[in-house]
């Protein structure tokens, strides 16, 4: 279980305050979406959750299933279980993507005191987990992410994301969207990751993701704060309605 408690984060540089007192509690096995205006702080918000330099938390906390997140290393927070998608579309010329998955996997998996895979181990797994996502093994032999179509790095992430076996994924979901295509891929990923024993945050700017990845509950994020929570319905309410009045009601002026 995610549990974030009155969390205040502002920029390193400039001081400038993002988070105003964030407060989500996210069950183990539950989807939950947060939305929001752009500028409110959604990407912050994971920034911070992973752990990603130039954010100083001023007040509150963040556990995952009891661990002080906000303590540890990125690498330590990954080695707990926590996944942050799309924020890394790195390309890494003369890296091949086995080579560098099998990396991440081993390091994660020295982490937890786990033995690492060898070569063998790790091309079977692998190939199971592609085959089950319905992803092309071909891709697993080229450069990380060099000439990938935006499509095969959304592939790339699902795959790593399936690898990584996280407890806890978050998804940003970029400004500009994604294409109905990537759409799919993303929500079929997650939809065939979804598991009891796995959470997930997926930041949209847009409903319609939330019409293939079910959340169980929606946010909607302003000012650095959640300003309101609900079920499935309350995406469809603000894609309708937008959200003028939910800011007002709140007495938020700009965001
Ligand atoms: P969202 O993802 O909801 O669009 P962000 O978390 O990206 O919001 O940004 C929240 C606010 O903080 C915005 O006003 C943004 O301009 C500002 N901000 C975030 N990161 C930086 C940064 N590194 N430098 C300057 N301003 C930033
Ligand atoms: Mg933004
Ligand atoms: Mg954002």
């Amino acid at each position: 279980m995610l549990e974030i408690k009155n969390l205040h984060a502002e920029l390193e540089e400039g001081g400038k305050k993002i988070l105003k007192g964030v407060n989500l509690t996210i069950e183990t096995g539950k989807v939950h979406a947060i939305m929001g205006p752009n500028g409110s702080g959604k990407s912050t918000l994971s920034y911070v959750l992973s752990g990603r330099d130039g954010y100083a938390v001023t007040e509150g906390s963040a556990t995952l299933d009891g661990e002080n997140l906000l303590e540890q290393e990125p690498e330590e927070r990954a080695a707990e279980g926590l996944f942050l998608a799309f924020q890394y579309p790195v390309e890494i010329p003369g890296v091949g993507n086995m080579t560098f998955l099998r990396t991440a996997v081993n390091a994660q998996r020295k982490a937890r005191g786990e033995e690492e895979y060898s070569a063998g181990e790790f091309l079977k797994i692998v190939r199971e987990k592609a085959k089950s996502l319905k992803i092309d093994a071909e891709m697993l032999k080229r450069p990380v992410n060099v000439g990938f179509s935006g499509g095969e790095k959304k592939r790339n992430e699902i795959l790593q994301m399936a690898m990584l076996e996280p407890k806890m994924c978050i998804l940003d979901e970029t400004d500009s969207g994604l294409d109905v295509d990537a759409m799919k891929l993303v929500s079929d990923g997650v939809n065939a990751l979804r598991s009891e024993g796995r959470s997930f945050l997926v930041i949209t700017h847009y409903q319609r993701l939330l019409d293939h990845i079910k959340p169980d509950v929606v946010h909607i994020m302003a000012a650095g704060r959640i300003i309101k929570t609900g079920g499935p319905e309350l995406a469809l309410e603000v894609e309708k309605n937008g959200y003028s009045d939910l800011l007002k009601e709140h007495g938020i002026s700009e965001v």
